[in-house]
């Protein structure tokens, strides 16, 4: 055994096995993989091993297509053939328009991946799937590359691969400690002794924790027991005369796909079982949980009246395993939060189908810092202080009792929640609030006319639509006052503070004291990696010089990390998160300064408080920080208030506004008024697979400054020319919004995708945002949006529609 390596992936099933070849794939060999036992003997030997397309967004259709790339290749590989039924073909039922209409959206988002998906009516399911019956049934969602895979011989070649190309492979082999080292590298102590590395990849399975208590973190993945029965041969199978389709069923929770000449029908009960939440016996390895096919029933029975033939045939064998879930059903992939040289893939429960393009994600981020597509859906970083071992329990019961149930848009389940709230959310919750999740926090989303208003999930617009109207309304005419929680804020102290930000973004930083600034960071590839505001706050009795580094609620960790991760060691800078400290009191509206002069002493006019100003104060007696900034394009006013005084403040102002009829509005009309304005969103417009040219934020970046992070490839991206181009879109279709990763069609060709959608209530119209090929983005150029399978002008309009030379925010 080698004592010193660059990378060891600790556990060999598909997470670790895929990330060991396709580290070597990335060019690097001296990797080592190591496993307690032998190969395969975690979940993976006993898995289903389906290997399906579908993803609900473009990054993990695409980590699928790699997936069934590289499996195809492997089982046509004669030195170390793979069984893989490839292109049996599957079908996701659905019994609901609703459904249908996601099914034609998750269509729309594929085929901008290259990937062609079909929405077939019952008849047709049941003509290619003959042991279906239609009661009950609309239609489906076809997918024509879906198959199934030997899970060993895969994990076999893939590590033979691995090997012949330089790694190397240590079975029976426990990890029993992990120890970093100041300069970040790490000691894997083994039952076979120690290894030095660089990095350390966690890939451990169900035992993710076991592993990750050994660097003192906890990772929010729970397991489930989770069954599947293989039964005897079935008559129609043989007389059909071709392999059967998979089948997704999400009117009963259950699949199904071909083994041998009868079925495998798997499970998703509502009566479910977690599986080692007080720890896991060491000798628990290549084993099973005991059968229990009593927990099924329910869903059995839906099972048999889909699949009659399922009632007359005998059941060869039963296989009741853990599976992985996480917080919201996705697994984490990327790097530990907190940690240096640490990364994960983890939290995997369609390892199989998905593990191929994890490993490829995974080791590109490890060798070159990030992935050829953006991989936020997957980071770990996505989950912060509130994911706690108790919290991701029930959210891994809640997700497997919806396995096939895909979210609606808008649509925030009940488990763990609420998880982060402050002192005004039971206040606003008696307002009528209702509530979206943004990281964990109970953000406002609208106020309710009634307390038993409960819009459809749809794709089309809601009866929320007219509520938001009149929000917006409020907030364009008179005065509205709303909560925005969470909003990740990070103080920076310290003489090199502004020197740092200079070097971490890419254009102008603000330094004058009372001012306001945004910015841009890059990642090392010149791509868009976080958007912050910088405030410049003088010294007082609250503290010293500083910087409120104010970015997206979900980006607490990733920003953090980012900044952390790039401090010199001469350099004199301090970071301190005020997150989970200070709640932000968003007043908006023309008469926003009116009613902020009665709620806090001084001069608040605009000559003496203008745009982009900062300033500490009092809210009646409640301390706050007064930040002139708008997000929703009118005279507006964020108020950062410390949590203790919260309700205080909000008690002043809505005192001081008796008189200015104010109002509360919510996020949902934030949303449309800030694409009315061509405001942005992190991981929605903003994402790593765009530079800030592509993204229309040419006047962010400042070329002649010495450098900055991302300088030397932006350098290289200008002279090959923008690729795609950020657009903002007016839709001729007043039923519903475009939502990210709707494809642009001109003739038969994907021109462009979606990255945002909302009715603009102020233009009256239905915009969009959109990346697109730069020959179209011209204003006015006229293409059409596949939005829910129908085909719809989509125009080129001005990024700003609403108040276009930003009079009324100033
Ligand atoms: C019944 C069932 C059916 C399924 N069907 C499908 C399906 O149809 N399609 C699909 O895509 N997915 C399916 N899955 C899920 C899929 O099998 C898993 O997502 C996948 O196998 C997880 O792989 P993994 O490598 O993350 O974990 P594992 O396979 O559990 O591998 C982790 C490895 O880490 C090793 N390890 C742990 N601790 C240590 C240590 N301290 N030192 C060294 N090594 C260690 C373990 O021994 C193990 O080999 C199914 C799962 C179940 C239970």
């Amino acid at each position: 055994m080698k004592n010193r390596t660059k990378v060891v992936v600790i556990g060999g099933g598909i997470a670790g096995c895929s990330t060991l070849y396709h580290l070597t794939k990335e060019g690097w060999s001296d990797v080592v993989l190591v496993e307690r036992d032998e190969l395969t003997s975690g979940t993976t030997w006993h898995s289903a091993a389906q290997v399906t397309n579908f993803g609900m967004n473009q990054t993990m259709v695409g980590l699928k297509s790699h997936s069934i790339a590289l499996y195809k290749k492997l089982r046509d590989d004669p030195e170390y053939p793979v069984g893989y039924h490839h292109g049996d073909g599957g079908i996701r039922l659905a019994n609901t328009e609703e459904q249908m209409q996601g099914y034609r959206h998750f269509a729309s988002m594929a085929r901008g991946m290259g990937v062609e998906f079909e929405v077939i009516d019952a008849e047709e399911c049941a003509r290619r799937h003959p042991l279906i019956s239609t009661e009950n049934l609309l239609g489906g969602l076809w997918d024509g590359e879906d198959g199934d895979i030997d899970p060993a011989q895969l994990c076999q070649a893939l590590a033979y691969h691995a090997r012949k190309a330089g790694a190397e492979v240590y079975r029976n082999t426990a990890v029993t400690g992990l120890r970093q080292h100041k300069d970040d590298t790490w000691t894997v102590e083994t039952t076979n002794g120690n290894i030095d590395c660089d990095i350390v990849v966690n890939a451990c399975g169900y035992r993710v924790n076991e592993v990750g208590a050994m660097m003192g973190v906890h990772h929010p993945v729970a397991s489930m027991e989770h069954q599947y029965f293989v039964t005897e041969d079935i008559d129609g199978i043989v007389q059909a005369g071709h392999r059967m389709p998979l089948l997704r069923c999400p009117i009963s929770d259950y699949y199904s796909r071909q083994e041998k000449n009868g079925l495998l029908v798997g499970f998703y009960e509502q009566d479910c079982k977690p599986w080692g939440m007080d720890g896991i016996s060491s000798s628990f390895s290549n084993d099973l949980c005991p059968d229990d096919l009593e927990r099924v029933m329910d869903v059995l029975e839906g099972a048999f009246a889909r699949m009659p033939v399922l009632a007359d045939v005998g059941i060869k064998r039963v296989v009741n395993g853990p599976i992985t879930y996480t917080i919201d059903g996705a697994p984490l992939v990327g790097p530990i939060p907190g940690k240096r040289n640490a990364f994960c893939i983890i939290g995997l429960r369609a390892g199989l189908g998905e593990g191929g393009g994890h490993g490829w994600l995974l080791a590109q981020q490890i060798v070159h810092g990030e992935a050829c597509y953006d991989t936020w859906c997957l980071d770990p970083r996505r989950f912060t202080g509130h994911a706690n071992v108790e919290l991701t329990s029930l959210k891994a019961i809640e997700d497997y009792q919806n396995e096939f149930r895909f979210h609606f848009p808008h649509e925030h389940r009940p488990a763990g929640r609420p998880a982060k709230t402050t002192p005004l959310t039971p206040i606003l919750a008696a307002k009528g609030a209702e509530f979206t999740v943004v990281n964990g926090w109970e953000r406002v989303d609208y106020f309710k006319p009634s307390p038993d208003f409960h819009p459809r999930h749809t794709f089309d617009f809601d009866e929320s639509f007219d509520v938001i109207a009149k929000e917006v309304e409020l907030v364009q005419t008179k005065v509205g006052l709303t909560e925005v929680n969470g909003f990740n804020r990070i103080e920076i102290t310290g003489a090199d503070r502004h020197s740092f930000l200079d070097r971490m973004m890419c254009g102008r930083v603000q330094k004058r004291d009372g001012r306001v600034g945004l910015g841009y960071l890059l990642n090392h590839h010149g791509m868009i990696k976080a958007e912050a505001t910088v405030a410049n706050i003088p010294a007082s009795d609250r503290g010293p010089d500083r910087v409120w580094y104010g970015s997206a609620a979900a980006s607490e960790y990733h920003d953090m990390d980012w900044l952390t991760s790039h401090v010199q060691d001469d350099e004199d800078v301090q970071f301190k998160s005020l997150t989970n400290d200070q709640t932000i009191l968003v007043l908006a509206g023309p008469r926003a300064r009116d009613v902020l002069s009665k709620a806090a002493r001084g001069d608040w006019s605009k000559a003496a408080f203008p745009w982009l100003s900062v300033r500490e104060c009092f809210i009646g007696f409640a301390p706050a920080t007064v930040m002139a900034v708008s997000f929703s394009g009118e005279l507006a006013y964020e108020i950062h208030v410390p949590n203790s005084a919260l309700y205080a403040a909000y008690l002043a102002l809505t005192d001081a506004a008796v008189e200015h009829e104010l109002g509360l509005f919510g996020a949902r009309a934030v949303e449309s008024m800030r694409m009315e304005k061509g405001f942005l969103h992190w991981k929605s417009d903003l994402i790593t697979e765009f530079d800030p040219f592509e993204t229309g934020l040419d006047r962010f970046v400042k070329m002649d400054k010495p450098d900055f992070i991302g300088k030397a490839a932006l350098e290289n991206r200008i002279r090959k020319g923008v690729q795609k181009r950020l657009v903002s879109l007016e839709l001729d279709c007043d039923h519903a919004p475009a939502y990210g990763g709707a494809s642009l069609m001109q003739g038969g060709d994907v021109v462009g995708t979606i990255t945002s959608g909302a009715w603009g209530y102020r233009v009256g119209k239905n915009l969009a945002y959109a990346f697109i090929d730069p020959k179209l983005s011209e204003i006015g150029t006229c293409v059409k949006l596949n939005l829910l399978g129908q085909l719809v002008a989509a125009t080129v309009c001005a990024p700003s529609l609403y108040d276009p030379n930003f009079e009324l925010l100033r």
